[in-house]
């Protein structure tokens, strides 16, 4: 580590950085600058820009270290990032960039004051996304909009892209609404029990994509788990802690915890990509509260993505055949952050008749990242039309990915382009298959 570094890493608030969780100058050590994550990571790929790469941003949090003040400039580099985590993947050395940017955009959120418009957009943001009965009061009229036909008159004419990219983003990307009943507090193991799991039920996963959730109980059910639902169980703090919001995420686990930990569940399982990797790292959250450490920690060790915990108790549920071609497309919060790439692949091989398809590029970000789309809306328009032509050229018939976001954003993306394949979450096809639902099930929604 050079000396500045190091002496750097051990003083007190000088330069950007305070001494609450600073950014670690060990980790900024270990990047070596050979450049093997500079074509993994969405920015650069747009803009060929040194200072939105992983190493760039790695070298700015390393000056703020040094004592460079946390210029506009410097935050907006930090804020360009998607925390997509492909720099993670691709990176020889392990630089552990997840926990940098973590631990810088906290020190941004707390010692940045950001201008009156930023402010306001991410104060509606936050009063919104992470509060899953505010966003299912938005159900009644979002599907009058819907069906008045006015969201497709309004994408048709453009005019919101000149006049307001950010609504323009959430116009194209609300989903066509579907009305399912709430899953109940329980729901019991079919056959023999194998394993009692708790499941997340989510803010945008349980007031858009209900059909996700509910497909989510049956395979379980299926597969010999009992379910154990709690309402108003809130959100699991993903969309604050990848946003620097670090104090609202820690309540978030806290509720969630307490919710949770009575319940004699086994596993504790998650079918949104970006909430599970956030689950996993809750003993880290929660490291600094004596009250809550140990059991964050155990909490977390029980967190299971559908897919891996379907393949680590065995599937025993009939498939039955389900004719359609499939492209695949990883989510970088379950592929990058979470390593889980392989189950959804071998679960969706194991459904008779379904052909998979690889999709070019697959470890670059659509550009959904959480509200990265909202905050961003040209670039990642511009990341999900790469996305979409990708997904298109496999041919397939359906997507799949297990990410509510990245669901939206491709959705979004293929509209734009003219082009037309239908959606699903692994857990909808899983579910399709065991049920004996053919093709049409999944691709005439
Ligand atoms: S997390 Fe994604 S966007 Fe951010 S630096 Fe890494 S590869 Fe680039
Ligand atoms: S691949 Fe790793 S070591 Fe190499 S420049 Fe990127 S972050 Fe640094």
């Amino acid at each position: 580590m050079p000396d500045a570094l190091r002496a750097a890493g051990n003083a007190g608030a000088a330069g950007a950085f305070d001494d609450h969780h600073r950014p670690r100058a060990d980790q900024v050590a270990d990047c070596v600058h050979c450049g093997f994550c500079l074509t993994t990571c969405p920015t650069y790929v747009l803009w060929g820009e040194e200072m939105d790469s992983p190493r760039g941003r790695i070298h700015l949090i390393a000056q703020g270290l040094e004592g460079e003040p946390l210029s506009t400039s410097m935050v907006t580099h930090v804020d360009r990032c998607l925390g997509c985590m492909a720099c993670v993947t691709a990176c020889p050395s392990g630089v552990r960039y997840d926990q940098l940017i973590e631990d810088t955009r906290a020190q941004v959120e707390r010692r940045h004051p950001r201008g009156a418009r930023d402010r306001a957009l991410r104060a509606a943001i936050f009063a919104l996304f992470p509060y899953p009965r505010r966003l299912r009061l938005l159900r009644g009229p979002l599907w009058a909009y819907q069906r008045s036909g006015l969201q497709a008159l309004i994408g048709r004419t453009q005019l919101l892209e000149r006049l307001a990219p950010t609504l323009a983003t959430l116009n194209a990307l609300a989903p066509r609404l579907r009305g399912v009943p709430r899953p109940p507090r329980r729901v019991a193991a079919h056959g023999d029990r194998r394993a009692v799991v708790g499941m997340l039920t989510g803010c945008v996963q349980s007031a858009f994509f209900p059909d996700v959730n509910a497909a989510t109980v049956r395979i379980l059910a299926a597969e010999g788990c009992d379910v154990l639902i709690p309402p108003g169980q809130g959100c699991c703090g993903a969309l604050s802690v990848h946003n620097g919001r670090r104090a609202e995420a820690e309540r978030f686990a806290r509720r969630l915890i307490d919710t949770f930990e009575r319940s004699g569940m086994d596993y504790f399982v998650v079918n949104a990509a970006g909430c599970g990797s956030s689950l996993k790292e809750y003993g880290a959250l929660l490291a600094d509260d004596p009250a809550y450490a140990t059991r964050a920690a155990t909490f977390a060790a029980k967190v299971r993505d559908l897919a891996e915990l379907l393949i680590e108790i065995g599937p025993v549920a009939e498939r039955h055949p389900l004719p359609v071609t499939v492209a695949y497309h990883d989510a970088c919060h379950l592929g990058h952050a979470q390593g889980i790439r392989a189950q959804p692949r071998t679960l969706l091989r194991g459904v008779p008749g379904l052909e998979l398809r690889e999709i070019a590029d697959p470890e670059i970000c659509c550009g959904s990242a959480g509200v990265w789309n909202v905050l961003n809306p040209e670039p990642a328009a511009a990341l999900g039309d790469r996305k979409a032509a990708a997904v298109l050229a496999t041919g397939a018939s359906l997507l799949v990915t297990a990410n509510p976001g990245c669901l939206m954003q491709v959705a979004a993306a293929v509209r734009r382009q003219g082009g037309e394949i239908a959606l699903a979450h692994t857990a909808q096809v899983l579910d399709a298959s065991i049920r004996g639902l053919g093709p049409a099930a999944l691709t005439d929604r």
